[in-house]
């Protein structure tokens, strides 16, 4: 065991040139932390003998120089890293959903750079409100009275709730009751905003005179959640939004409606019209509607309430908002998006709705230019057995369109001589990383969610990981 003797000390180390210039660089508890866990890891190499006893102390000091370096890389690095989608899921949640269109990017960007007028009214010289921003864009292109951003959707409908029926009955569906990943569940959520769930109807059909018989004095609310990740089909029967504005105008009840993804524009075309959008659920009298900002909005990570004027400023009366607020770069990157809209040509601006639409013919083509750079680099590599252009089937993801497939156009690559897992894991752990998907013994690019320069960079991203 005399080999642990030759293990350089802390102090030895910090003697070091490149050492030195990490202290010039980073602060010294830092570096001589990693310091101490490098050295700390050779010691355990060296006593489970998977490094050599008989190593010399120059041999050692390189090898620990080495760790260091790695340890300053990780950890100066930062935990998020780029991946390149080859799923063909546009909205995937653990791939941070949607990419923001460039002119967004541009304004959160001189947002973030400078100070702004976030809750300064210029013109008065006075405080203003953050929910300011936002509010007018959103109404004129809704719709509706009134508008506020939080958060998260989650949080939208969290707050709608408290403000609107804490301590009240709120009735539901059964075939609403839904689940979103990441543990979002309609009846959690409802007993932490305070409210109580009535459920009514069954998981297959709900009628309106469920719900009208479920009213008494304690009522606080009609609900509606869209089954975004779901869909119930066969015998069924749902209540129609137009339905639930009636009963709860008779009856002075506010109706509510979580539509989960939120479209903005008509999707028809693009083959998505058996959901309403936001502004056909306005039109249909719903007093409050809830979306996320980073689902088929094509934002960023936010909550968007509209709805009529007297509920929306009881919200933002709420001390709850207080605590669900967005910054300003939420707000940036929101009205960043939503000018977008007021362009007329959201579906070419917005890179969520862009891969939405894409015509088949241009897929095709990007599939081919995969298919020709992955041959020429690849063409020598023993470990690719096959590479061919395959139709696909692709996702709207995000919990939208669930049992919805967008055709389109891939890259099926086959090895041989490596395990796939392995392979996806490797592919994984590059930079930037690759996600693609696994199917039988192959794996599958799709390229309707590649974006800007992802197809020229995947031939040496495979050949690498190949390596
Ligand atoms: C996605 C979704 C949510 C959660 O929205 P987040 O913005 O992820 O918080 C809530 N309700 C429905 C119906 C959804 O589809």
């Amino acid at each position: 065991m005399n080999g642990l003797q030759n293990i350089p000390s802390v102090d030895e180390v910090l003697s070091n040139a490149l050492i030195k210039g990490y202290l010039e660089e980073y602060n010294r508890e830092f570096i001589v932390t990693l310091i101490r866990k490098a050295i700390d890891e050779l010691r355990k190499e060296m006593l489970s003998q998977k490094l050599d006893n008989s190593l010399t102390r120059p041999q050692l000091a390189k090898l620990l120089l080495e760790k260091i370096e790695r340890l300053v890389e990780v950890k100066t690095a930062g935990t998020l890293s780029k991946v390149i989608n080859g799923t063909g899921v546009i909205l995937h949640t653990n791939m941070g959903r949607a990419p923001l269109p460039k002119p967004a990017i541009d304004y959160m960007v001189e947002m973030a750079s400078n100070y702004n007028n976030l809750e300064l009214d210029l013109l008065q010289g006075e405080r203003g409100s953050r929910y300011s921003h936002v509010e007018q864009l959103l109404i004129d292109i809704t719709g509706a009275e009134a508008a506020l951003v939080v958060n998260n959707n989650a949080a939208a409908v969290m707050l709608g709730l408290n403000t609107l029926a804490n301590a009240k009955e709120v009735i539901v569906s059964r075939g609403q009751l839904v689940e979103i990943g990441g543990a979002f569940r309609i009846p959690e959520v409802m007993k932490l905003s305070g409210a109580r769930l009535v459920e009514v109807g069954t998981t297959n059909k709900t009628y309106l005179k469920d719900f009208e018989e479920a009213i008494n004095e304690e009522t606080g609310l009609l609900f509606m959640a869209h089954t975004s990740n779901y869909k119930i089909i066969g015998f069924t029967e749902e209540v129609k939004v137009e339905e639930l504005v009636k009963l709860g105008r008779t009856n002075n009840l506010p109706v509510m409606y979580d539509l989960g993804s939120g479209i903005l524009c008509d999707l028809s075309k693009e083959g998505l019209d058996d959901e309403p959008t936001v502004q056909q659920c306005v039109a249909a009298g719903a007093d409050i509607i809830t979306f996320s900002g980073d689902k088929l909005l094509g934002g960023p990570q936010a909550g968007i309430i509209i709805g009529k004027k007297e509920y929306i400023e009881a919200m933002k009366k709420n001390q709850l908002t207080r605590a669900l607020r967005v910054d300003k770069l939420t707000i940036a990157a929101l009205e960043g998006t939503l000018i977008e809209y007021l362009s007329g040509k959201p579906q070419e601006n917005i890179p969520v709705l862009a891969m939405l639409s894409i015509k088949n013919d241009k897929l095709h083509s990007k599939a081919q230019e995969l298919l020709n750079l992955l041959k020429i680099e690849l063409k020598d590599n023993l470990k690719v057995s096959r590479i061919d252009l395959v139709a696909v089937e692709d996702m709207v993801g995000g919990g939208a369109y669930p049992t919805y497939y967008i055709p389109g156009y891939g890259v099926e690559i086959k090895f041989q001589g490596i395990n796939l897992e392995e392979m996806a894991k490797r592919l994984r752990i590059n930079t930037p990383a690759l996600v693609g998907r696994l199917q039988d013994d192959s794996m599958l690019l799709s390229v309707r969610t590649l974006l800007d320069g992802d197809v020229e960079q995947i031939p040496n991203l495979i050949n690498r990981a190949l390596g």
